[in-house]
């Protein structure tokens, strides 16, 4: 069976069963503080097992994309050096939410598995969650009995917390599971070890394939489980292990998933796999990160150097320094393969045909700086090798810095040194890992105490489109911990609050009581909530509070909102229609804007690009909001869908004449509104994606108002009325002349000077010396130097310039005179450079030195005639 209709078999298999079947959500996370990837199919659905939401349907199934490289699941050690774990893997999957629980949840995926699918029943094993005596847990009598009713007891296995309790974090909904192993070994093999044994041993051919989750616990802060009100069920299976097992394969490698990209590496490579196990594991390392660099790419996650960038830039790093140190790869290679990744899951995921441009762009140019910088580190290390000497080992601190200044990975360093006889210490490099792990840990430990309910009616929405201050109560609140302090987080029964997303900044504000006023620094959104951190807790949690957000923050942040539509439509319009959004942040203070684009723009452009929003604002154009549009309705009416956004059922329309966009944030009544657009600065933040940085209204128009004051200083500084241009241009060419008049002075001087200098030159053994001190600057007495070099014969000249703060030391020597004596102006200078407290060097027959203490000056010169005598 093709891995195409695996997936489709799955999907179908759940419809079938009154599933509605929905679309992977993006891979990386945004608006959830807690996870920056999709890493289950459960993700999508947190906030419904959280109760914060309404599924469109209580039964749903689809493939998850999933990410395992940071937080608690974590599985990039793993990754090439096994067989079947993955950085970027599907995960199939089918939920209940309050519907249907432990009995269809077995009864189906046995179904699935030994019907649809054909799996031996005899290769099966499934396990039950033995229960916990510290979470006060007993055996999952239920499972095991229905399992009962599907296969052979002895095949049942018994789990303990750490492989039958699923947990998404330290807390939220959690449950006992029932995982379903495969024996994939030989027959002779199965009848010599029993594959009872083995499951749950890391053992590459029995393998769990799925997961069954029975949602009905919640884990609370103080570690404590709470029955969940509702039960549901949430299942994960791996996707590449099951095409392993129905395509009659030992290895995820060696299906049809991986297999069109290995040929191509191999090719690229000139590598075979499944020759030598070292190249195998970086084949397969590099097949593995291509898929999850460039779905992270795809879904909008572009390589950077913070939070889920980095983590995507490290990946791709890893891949690049694999290719580089086993396959011989030094030119960039990786983009090359995914034309094949495309060809192969493009028709599932269109996100990666329509991202192609970008994703090839970006992988590109990352691993062509990459490889500079290895070639940089390597430099360096040498270097560093160079000045060792001795000790033979590699300080694990120097180590550290290239791998984490450079991102030069220590296993590179690891064989540079040994290449050269060096080991490195790895005890030190550990010890500074370690340290850098603590500090991140710190930099992001949250901690969170169960929130306090107040009111559990669940009516907490937002009425932030429309009003600025509203009369709340409290519905719930929290203490959390984070780097930065210690905090309050309110939910309102209604809130005027705009909270963080689609890149606008969160509302600050206040919410007042008869008796006390409490500040909102900050609202965001988790799960589907809406959270205000404050940080006092309010004396009367109870009463009720008239809330007011900062109202002219808000106000300067929806110009900047409404004026990135305008500025995107008008980028479209003048670079073309290939310019999609791909970030931004819009602020009170700016907005940013980054877009995919090829090239730089050009002054003109940038000029008619804020010329064409400046005539939107003009035409003070009303908006036009509909909040309730169907997605079709949406696109029908010209508005872009972004790829790496999750868009609800109903999706709300912003439109300013001709510009039309999807979009949550809060917009000005008209155009006019926003006065004035100003274009700050246009950069590049990675290949093929361009940055614009803007302000409006007053910020812009103070902005104006400053270069129009340094313009006027600049008038009374030049002293003229009105032209500044022709008064600066008059100065640089009067400038200029002065120039060519003092060089030719200096000239004249420097000439006459020479003259004087061949009085005081003496015969010593056959040598014309002259050791003399000058007020020339060093360039000009190194000329002389030369040119009475040149006049005189067997010449050897020491000029030191006496300049207090930098004097310097040149000697030039005939050529004649180097060949025969053996003479050296570097070496020398180096020597008689020691007393000005100097160093440099040079030829043989010309070398300059510089220094600090020009005290020294006279003794340099009389140790230069101990080299003649
Ligand atoms: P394992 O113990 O093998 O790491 P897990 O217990 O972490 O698996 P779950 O979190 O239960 O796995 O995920 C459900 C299913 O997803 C697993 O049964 C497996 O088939 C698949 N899976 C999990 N992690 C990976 C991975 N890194 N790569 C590929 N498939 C995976
Ligand atoms: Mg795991």
């Amino acid at each position: 069976m093709k891995s195409k209709d695996i997936r489709k078999e799955f999907l179908h298999f759940f419809e079938t069963k009154g599933h509605l079947i929905v679309d992977s959500a993006p891979i990386v996370l945004k608006n959830d503080p807690t996870l920056m990837f999709n890493n289950s199919g459960m993700a999508q659905f947190k906030e419904f097992f959280l109760g914060n939401g309404t599924p469109k349907s209580n039964r749903i199934a689809d493939t998850q994309k999933c990410l395992r490289v940071s937080g608690k699941h974590n599985d990039l050690d793993d990754v090439g050096k096994d067989t079947y774990h993955h950085t970027m893997f599907e995960m199939l999957g089918n939920w209940s939410f309050g519907d249907y629980f432990k009995k269809e949840a077995i009864a189906w995926a046995w179904e699935l598995l030994t019907e649809k699918y054909g799996i031996s029943k005899d290769q099966i094993y499934v396990t039950v969650f033995e229960g916990d005596k510290g979470d006060g847990t007993t055996l999952d009598q239920e499972a095991l009995d229905l399992w009962k009713e599907h296969i052979a007891e002895d095949r049942i296995l018994f789990g303990n917390k750490k492989d039958n309790f699923w947990e998404m974090g330290d807390i939220g909904p959690c449950g006992p599971c029932s995982e379903i192993h495969v024996d994939i070994r030989p027959a002779e093999d199965r009848a010599k070890v029993d594959g009872k044994s083995l499951v749950n041993m890391d053992h590459p051919q029995v393998i769990e394939i799925w997961n069954l989750v029975f949602m009905q616990y919640q884990r609370k802060a103080d570690g404590s489980l709470e029955s969940l009100p509702a039960k549901h069920i949430d299942t994960g299976m791996g996707f590449e292990r099951l095409a392993m097992i129905l395509q009659g394969k030992t290895s995820n490698y060696d299906t049809d998933v991986f297999q069109p990209t290995i040929q191509k590496l191999e090719e690229i490579s000139g590598f075979k796999y499944g020759v030598d196990e070292k190249t195998d594991i970086a084949i397969r390392v590099i097949v593995d990160h291509l898929r999850a660099v460039a779905f992270a790419i795809a879904d909008g996650q572009l390589p950077s150097n913070t939070g889920a960038g980095y983590v995507i830039r490290r990946i791709l790093r890893r891949a690049i320094s694999y290719g580089y140190r086993f396959l011989n790869l030094n030119e960039p290679f990786i983009y090359k393969l995914y034309p094949i990744l495309k060809a192969e899951m493009g028709d599932f995921f269109p996100e990666l045909v329509k991202q192609e441009g970008i994703v090839t762009g970006v992988i590109r140019e990352e691993e062509a700086s990459f490889l500079r910088t290895i070639e940089q580190g390597l430099n360096r290390l040498n270097q560093i090798i160079e000045q060792l000497g001795e000790s033979k080992v590699v300080p694990g601190d120097i180590v550290f810095e290239l791998y984490d200044t450079f991102g030069f990975p220590a296993d590179l360093s690891r064989i540079v040194a040994e290449d050269q006889g060096f080991t490195i210490d790895e005890a030190g490099f550990e010890a500074e890992m370690a340290k850098q792990k603590e500090r991140s840990k710190k930099a992001t430990a949250l901690v969170t105490d169960d929130w306090v309910v107040l009111d559990d009616s669940g009516n907490e929405t937002s009425i932030a489109y429309d009003n600025t201050e509203a009369e709340i109560k409290i519905t719930r609140y929290r203490k959390v911990k984070n780097k930065k302090g210690e905090f309050y987080q309110l939910v309102f029964n209604q809130t005027p609050f705009y909270a963080e997303s689609g890149g606008q900044i969160g509302d600050k504000g206040v919410i007042i009581s008869p008796n006390e006023t409490i500040e909102v620094v900050d609202t965001k959104k988790e799960n589907n909530l809406i959270i205000h951190f404050v940080e006092t807790l309010p004396e009367n949690v109870n009463g009720t509070f008239q809330a007011k957000i900062d109202v002219s923050k808000r106000n300067a942040t929806t110009n900047n909102h409404s004026a990135t539509h305008l500025m995107h439509e008008a980028l479209r319009e003048v670079l073309g229609t290939h310019v999609e959004q791909k970030g931004s942040y819009v602020g009170d203070d700016y907005l940013r804007f980054d877009f995919s684009h090829f090239s730089k723009m050009t002054d003109e452009e940038i000029a008619l690009v804020e010329q064409k929003v400046n005539e939107k604002i003009a035409e003070a154009l009303p908006l036009v909001e509909k909040r309730e549009s169907t997605m079709e309705e949406a696109l029908a009416e010209g508005a872009m869908a972004l790829f790496g956004e999750k868009y609800g059922d109903k999706v709300r329309v912003i439109r300013f004449g001709s510009s039309v966009e999807l979009c949550g944030g809060t917009h000005v009544k008209n155009t006019a509104d926003i006065r004035l657009f100003k274009i700050l600065s246009e950069s590049s933040t990675a290949a093929g994606i361009r940055r614009i940085e803007a302000i409006t209204a007053d910020t812009a128009i103070n902005a104006l108002k400053d270069a129009e004051k340094s313009y006027n200083d600049v008038l009374v500084a030049l002293k003229t009325k009105n032209d500044a241009v022709k008064a600066v241009q008059s100065l640089l060419d009067e400038n200029a002349a002065l120039k060519k008049q003092v060089e030719k002075f200096i000239a004249q001087q420097a000439k006459a000077e020479k003259e004087t200098w061949k009085a005081g030159v003496k015969a010593i053994n056959g040598i014309n010396f002259l050791a003399i001190k000058t007020n020339l600057d060093t360039n000009t007495a190194k000329q002389n130097a030369i040119d009475l070099t040149n006049e005189l014969e067997n010449a050897f000249i020491v000029v030191g310039t006496n300049d207090a703060v930098k004097p310097s030391i040149t000697i030039s020597i005939a050529k004649n005179l180097v060949q025969d004596k053996g003479l050296h102006a570097g070496n020398i200078v180096k020597e008689i450079a020691k007393h000005i407290n100097g160093g440099g060097g040079g030829q043989p027959f010309l070398a300059t030195a510089g220094g600090k203490d020009v005290n020294g000056l006279d003794a340099s010169l009389k140790q230069a005639e101990e080299f003649i005598q």
